[in-house]
């Protein structure tokens, strides 16, 4: 936050959010509630003394007025930061279930067969951080990718860092709304425009396909 100082909120949302997410997604097994609330204790006086400082004449009301406020309209919650011009808030960790699984045995691989059902029920217990919206493909396809059938959500294993979890999570963010914005329909079900969710290598690979097959591909091959 003291290096995001002079810069506006858009780009401190653009920076703090993945971030905030990534921990909450990889401590939601292991921390309380109450580390939650206190790590949104944290935050909000982060962000505070951000926006103090950033207009250094203006009275506490003004300030609290300008950046705080209910941005999500699915929790009563005043004390949200955000930008008011396009809605861009910081999630809050308590906003992030805590789940509750069995410790991992010392060094399992998620590739050993033996605990292919051990990790197959750590996923059934505790699915990814996901609003509703963005889990329901996820859901509707069981979790595979339909052009190939191979798993969606994580490629090999669950992430296992803050980091991976951020990555992970902005992956699968901009992979929606890309399909969001591109509608393919289902070739098996024209009717049905609903999203799909594929492997972005799958949809390349299926996209060549259709082009060889109507015949319109041959400047591809020149080049
Ligand atoms: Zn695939």
């Amino acid at each position: 936050m003291r290096i995001l100082r002079g810069s506006n909120a858009p780009a401190v949302l653009a920076t703090i959010v993945p971030i905030v997410r990534g921990w909450a997604a990889y401590y939601r097994g292991v921390v309380s509630k109450r580390i939650f609330a206190t790590l949104d204790s944290h935050m909000w006086r982060l962000t505070y003394k951000w926006a103090k400082y950033s207009h250094a004449n203006k009275p506490k009301t003004w300030i609290t007025r300008r950046y705080f406020g209910r941005f999500n309209p699915a929790r009563a919650d005043r004390w949200v930061f955000g930008d008011r011009a396009s809605g861009a808030h910081l999630p809050r960790f308590a906003w992030t279930k805590i789940v509750r699984h069995q410790l991992v045995p010392g060094r399992a691989s998620p590739d050993d067969p033996a605990l292919a059902q051990y990790w197959a029920d750590r996923r059934r217990k505790a699915p990814p951080p996901l609003d509703r919206t963005t889990l329901r493909p996820i859901r509707t396809q069981g979790g595979r990718c339909p052009l190939c059938g191979d798993t969606l959500l994580y490629a090999d294993r669950e992430p296992n860092c803050p980091r991976e979890w951020e990555q992970w999570l902005t992956g699968i963010r901009k992979a929606i709304s890309r399909h969001n914005l591109a509608a393919t329909p289902n070739p098996d079900k024209p009717d049905d425009a609903r999203i799909r969710l594929v492997h972005s290598a799958c949809q390349r690979r299926s996209n060549t396909g259709a082009t060889r097959r109507n015949g319109t591909s041959e400047h591809l091959h020149s080049r």
